[in-house]
């Protein structure tokens, strides 16, 4: 008999799932994609599109392209996970029953928990909104610009600062730089928590070459027509504000039960497995505890989690045995301007407490980062 995969989103995890189902088991399996979206782009093309080498349109590739490998691709919303029953409901597509889910949806982002934020401020994370921040950028005669980190956990930890160096390099070549101020506003004491006080000073002095300053445990509290309030009490003016809104798992997960009234759902370290019987969990909408800190949001754990994941469905309908097991490694490239990047590379389930490693920039690296979009977009899509 043939088994109905169901996996949920259509980003990092879902599509590294997918692929890997699609290419390992025979066609009486079916595998089934479901995103409101039309179109996949990774996340890092962002800061490509706010450095003005990538537009927006040519970065956006169909997810209709899962059709012609087999993978069927529903675009809908998923609007209820009822994991007792074994169903999800989709707004046009009604029920669809599943013998084995996989529950990638990714985080959702609330900029409207700032009060005032969404009327004066540009998000970060919105890729409709960083074409316009670029503009505007490339409109300043210097000013005051603050980047806002306004909740954690959020996507990438170095993507901020990343921006913050590209924002110094676009006023480096307009000439504003003399009459510019860059902030990073961060709500915890270090840059970087999750990647430790080391490598966070590391990269706050990498920023700090540029003149951008790293303001420590500013949280912000509320904004006003160019006024920022902390919730340390401090005050700040501003020109520009960009910010990284608070991030939780979207509606419909909360709602389902998976994550238990917290907010992420909490899955099995190793295996991705939820509480509930053949439901898995991949990527930015789970959250993995490692000591205090949980590991970060990143497209590299939600690939590879997905491969885990894959690997034990496969193994269980062909009645083996399995050895998958997610290892909680990863890296990703930081990007520092000049067409270069430094590598981070992450050891999360190390035994002594995690470790994380930040080798110094390079133009291999940069190299790097562009084939890491190149080879996966080609590899799921095309
Ligand atoms: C600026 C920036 C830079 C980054 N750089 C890197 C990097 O260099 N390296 C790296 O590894 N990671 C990077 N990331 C992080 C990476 O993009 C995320 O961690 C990754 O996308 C998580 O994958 P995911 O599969 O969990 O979720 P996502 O990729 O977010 O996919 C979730 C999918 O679910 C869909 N969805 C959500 N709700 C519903 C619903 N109700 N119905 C239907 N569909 C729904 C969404 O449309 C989405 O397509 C970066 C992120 C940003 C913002």
């Amino acid at each position: 008999m043939g088994k109905r995969i169901l996996i949920l989103g259509a980003g990092f995890g879902g599509l590294a799932a997918a692929n890997m189902l699609r290419k390992n088991l025979s066609a009486e399996h079916r595998v089934i994609v479901l995103d409101q979206k039309s179109w996949f782009m990774m996340g890092l093309v962002k800061l490509w599109i706010l450095e003005g080498s990538r537009r927006l349109e040519e970065s956006q590739t169909p997810l209709a392209g899962l059709n012609a490998k087999g993978i069927e691709y529903l675009n809908d919303e998923v609007t209820r996970i009822d994991t007792a029953a074994g169903i999800v409901e989709a707004r046009n597509h009604g029920r669809i029953e599943y013998d084995y889910l996989i529950v990638a949806l990714g985080a959702e982002l609330v900029p409207d928990r700032i009060p005032e934020f969404v009327d004066n401020g540009h998000n970060l994370y919105d890729p409709i909104q960083v074409p316009k921040i670029r503009q505007r950028l490339l409109s300043m005669n210097g000013g005051k610009v603050a980047i806002a980190i306004m909740g954690m956990p959020y996507k990438c930890p170095p993507a901020p600062y990343e921006a913050s160096i590209i924002i110094s390099n676009i006023f480096a070549k307009s000439g504003a730089s003399e009459s510019a101020k860059i902030d990073v506003y961060c709500p915890a004491p270090v840059a970087m928590p999750v990647a430790g006080p080391q490598v966070s000073s590391v990269v706050v002095d990498t920023i700090s070459k540029h003149g951008i300053r790293f303001n420590a445990s500013h949280k912000l509290k509320s904004v006003s027509d160019r006024r920022l309030e902390f919730e340390n009490g401090a005050v700040a003016d501003y020109d520009l504000l960009i910010g990284i809104p608070p991030h939780r798992a979207p509606e419909v997960v909360r709602k389902c039960g998976l994550t238990a009234g917290a907010d992420w759902v909490s899955i099995y370290k190793h295996t991705m497995r939820t509480a509930a019987k053949n439901v898995f969990a991949v990527g930015d909408v789970t959250e993995i505890k490692v000591g205090t800190l949980a590991m970060p949001k990143a497209g590299i754990f939600a690939e590879e989690q997905a491969k885990v994941v894959a690997q034990q469905i496969m193994d269980e309908i062909g009645a083996k045995p399995t050895a998958a097991s997610f290892s909680g490694e990863g890296y990703c490239f930081m990007e520092v301007g000049d067409g270069q990047a430094g590598y981070l590379a992450a050891d999360f389930y190390n035994q002594a407490g995690p470790v994380v490693r930040l080798d110094a920039p390079s133009k291999e690296n940069y190299e790097k980062k562009q084939e890491f979009e190149r080879t996966r977009i080609k590899e799921w899509l095309l």
